[in-house]
């Protein structure tokens, strides 16, 4: 049996896909997937087995996310934030830096990382933050500021999130953006409950107020500067991240690609009397959206293994990375769009699959690198800086 199936069993990926429709129509947490993923070990799929984990590597966690946000796109998109932080713990630590060997011990033993980034309006996203991170006398660090997005913020138990050092003079040399994991049980910081999105309800990514909240010397884990620069974190961070991501997109346009085939299979045309699938245009769109389909899977399949093995790409790494996150959105929305348009009127209905799977699929203008960003990279990358 492969290592993913031995952990995502069909039938618990079936109780999964059962769950998905209630959570998205309650607007609530995944509770149950959550404890039941635990169970199997997949929270520690990235641990290396030494300290207690599957040791999986990128490629086998990127086609595990894929089947999960097949299943269960929310879930699938919860349980990343998670994995990306093991996946840049993992990363940080073969690579020296071992105050990241918390999050890999720690995800071992049970605890839930969650991805503190995103601040409203931030469009520097990783090279700069509005939080104000206050350095106490002994080390510890007080985050004040807001946190938008927050997936996993009913349950997380580790926050991973950064801050700007509020006595930085904006000398050259500096590294005032501050990294760290913060505890469930801190005080100083809140959720602000204001998830009742579109779609990926099940994430029930609240906002995170930081109110002075405080992270101990030993948890805080790297110091950066501002703007663009070639940090290992950064890499590690951007890779993880955009491959993941792209991991779930990716699931989505798997589904809806498997449910337009059933669906067109099972419609009859009155004028041909024939089923769907026999129908020249239905097959011509549904090609139409496999070509995309499996374009995806080959650079997504190519860029995880290429980042397992650390190819050297150079230059052109952002480049690729916010190629493969953009063509993954995009290509999990072309596929709907070409698969509502084949599967009938009835797809349209809110309790349709292909509809919530299409909703869900809009979450993916949002993330970083947005369609914005990722054209300047790759403007950049052509023309050079402006
Ligand atoms: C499904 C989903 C899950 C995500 N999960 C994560 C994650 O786990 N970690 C992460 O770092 N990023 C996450 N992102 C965030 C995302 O990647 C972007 O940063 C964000 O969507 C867009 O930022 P913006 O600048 O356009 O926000 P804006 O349009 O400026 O704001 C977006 C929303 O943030 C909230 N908000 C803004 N200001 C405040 C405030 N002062 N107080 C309270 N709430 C406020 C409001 O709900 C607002 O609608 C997620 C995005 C999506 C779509």
């Amino acid at each position: 049996m492969d290592p993913v199936t031995a952990v995502l069993s069909p039938e618990l990926l079936a109780r999964i896909a059962a769950r998905a429709p209630g959570y998205d129509a309650r607007n609530e947490f995944c509770h149950e997937d959550l404890a039941e993923l635990t169970e199997a070990g997949y929270l520690r799929a990235m641990v290396p087995t030494e300290l207690g984990g599957l040791g999986w590597d990128l490629p086998t966690l990127v086609s595990a996310q894929r089947r999960l946000a097949a299943a269960a796109p929310a879930t699938a998109l919860a349980v990343n934030m998670h994995h990306i932080w093991v996946s840049v713990a993992r990363s940080m630590v073969a690579g020296g830096h071992t105050a990241f060997e918390q999050v890999l011990r720690e995800a071992s033993s049970g605890e839930i990382f969650a991805f503190g980034i995103s601040e409203a309006g931030n469009d520097a996203v990783l090279f700069d933050s509005t939080t104000q991170a206050e350095v106490d006398d002994d080390g510890a660090v007080t985050f004040t500021g807001t946190k938008i997005f927050t997936t996993l913020a009913p349950v997380w138990t580790r926050l991973g999130l950064f801050g700007k050092d509020t006595a930085a003079t904006g000398e050259a040399g500096e590294t005032p953006l501050i990294f760290g994991f913060l505890e469930r049980e801190a005080t100083g910081w809140r959720t602000i409950e204001n998830w009742d999105t579109l779609g990926m309800r099940a994430t029930q990514s609240h906002a995170t107020a930081l109110e002075g909240a405080r992270v101990p010397p030993e948890r805080i884990v790297r110091r950066l500067p501002v703007g663009p620069n070639p940090d290992p974190l950064v890499f590690a961070i951007f890779s993880s991240f955009l491959t993941l991501l792209a991991a779930v997109y990716t699931g989505i346009g798997d589904r809806a690609l498997a449910l337009g085939a059933e669906l067109v299979a099972k419609r009859t045309s009155l004028l041909s009397g024939e089923t769907m699938d026999r129908d020249p245009d239905a097959r011509y769109k549904l090609a139409e959206a496999q070509l995309a389909q499996l374009s995806l899977d080959s650079q997504l399949r190519g860029l995880a293994a290429e980042i397992e093995a650390g190819v050297d790409h150079g230059a052109s790494w952002s480049p690729r990375l916010a190629a493969l996150r953009t063509n993954a959105t995009r290509t999990a929305r072309k596929v709907l769009d070409l698969v509502l348009g084949v599967s009938g009127g009835a797809q349209y209905h809110r309790k349709s699959e292909l509809s919530r799977l299409y909703r869900d699929a809009l979450a993916g203008i949002h993330h970083p690198s947005d369609d914005e960003s990722a054209h300047r990279t790759l403007a950049n990358y052509t023309l050079g800086p402006l």
